[in-house]
């Protein structure tokens, strides 16, 4: 059997690699432990190995690891989607929401935040128009980014992409990229400061994300094995 420590090593050389061959410093790649359908023992394992930050899609279970792991202080990132009437309880259980993609989200999410708290959130793209996920079109982004950099207690941090089966990762990830990069310039300049996220790369093409510029990773096969 393969130990999740096996894994973690796997993983750091993937990482590695992928930093070397495309000269980058493997502190600018942020892994997230994607950890659903996981048990909270497996979280605090990973943790004990040095993991800060997890990733979870779905509220009930993940309501359930943050409560029982509170102690440990750990970075949350909601990745799932997200129905309008679960963002208060999403504002108060997570530090970041990657998959942020209509402007009625962003501000139930702002409203609904504990007081003194700032949520980062991501804006989701939909980079290849599939019909089956989430995200915004990539022509709505430039709009949906100047209304939302503007809420209060959010800090929207970047884009957040799931690429299509169909899509090729090289091509995919370059284009989230670019579009990373005009939105960026697009901004006022104290809003451009925060935007410097790009979560993009999955157990099977996280070497072409890291390639094209990703700044956090979110793992979940590659770390804890096969999901039941
Ligand atoms: C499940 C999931 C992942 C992790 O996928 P793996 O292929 O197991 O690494 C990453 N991102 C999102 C949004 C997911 O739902």
């Amino acid at each position: 059997m393969t130990t999740l420590t096996q894994r973690l090593t796997l993983l750091h050389e993937r990482m590695q690699t992928a930093c070397t061959a495309s000269n980058r410093k493997l502190d600018g790649v942020q892994l997230i432990g994607v950890s659903k359908f996981q048990p909270a023992e497996s979280v605090a394992d990973a943790h004990e190995l040095g993991l800060t930050d997890f990733g979870e899609n779905y509220l009930q279970e993940a309501a359930e690891k943050i409560r029982c792991l509170e102690s440990k202080h750990l970075t949350w990132h909601f990745i799932g989607s997200i129905q309008s009437n679960k963002t208060k309880v999403i504002a108060e259980s997570f530090d970041w929401v990657h998959t942020v993609d209509r402007i009625k989200i962003a501000r139930r999410l702002s409203s609904q935040c504990p007081q003194g708290k700032v949520l980062n959130i991501l804006l989701q793209v939909n980079i290849d128009h599939d019909a089956n996920k989430g995200g915004a079109s990539p022509e709505e982004c430039i709009d949906l980014v100047k209304q939302m950099s503007n809420l209060p207690n959010l800090r929207l941090r970047g884009l957040m992409v799931i690429l299509s089966q169909e899509t090729d990762p090289r091509v995919g990830y370059e284009t989230v990229a670019q579009l990373h990069a005009e939105l960026k310039s697009a901004l006022n300049p104290e809003f451009a400061a925060a935007w410097d996220t790009l979560s993009m790369g999955m157990t099977g093409d996280l070497e072409h994300a890291i390639a094209a510029g990703a700044t956090m990773i979110r793992v979940g096969t590659a770390l804890f094995g096969p999901r039941e």
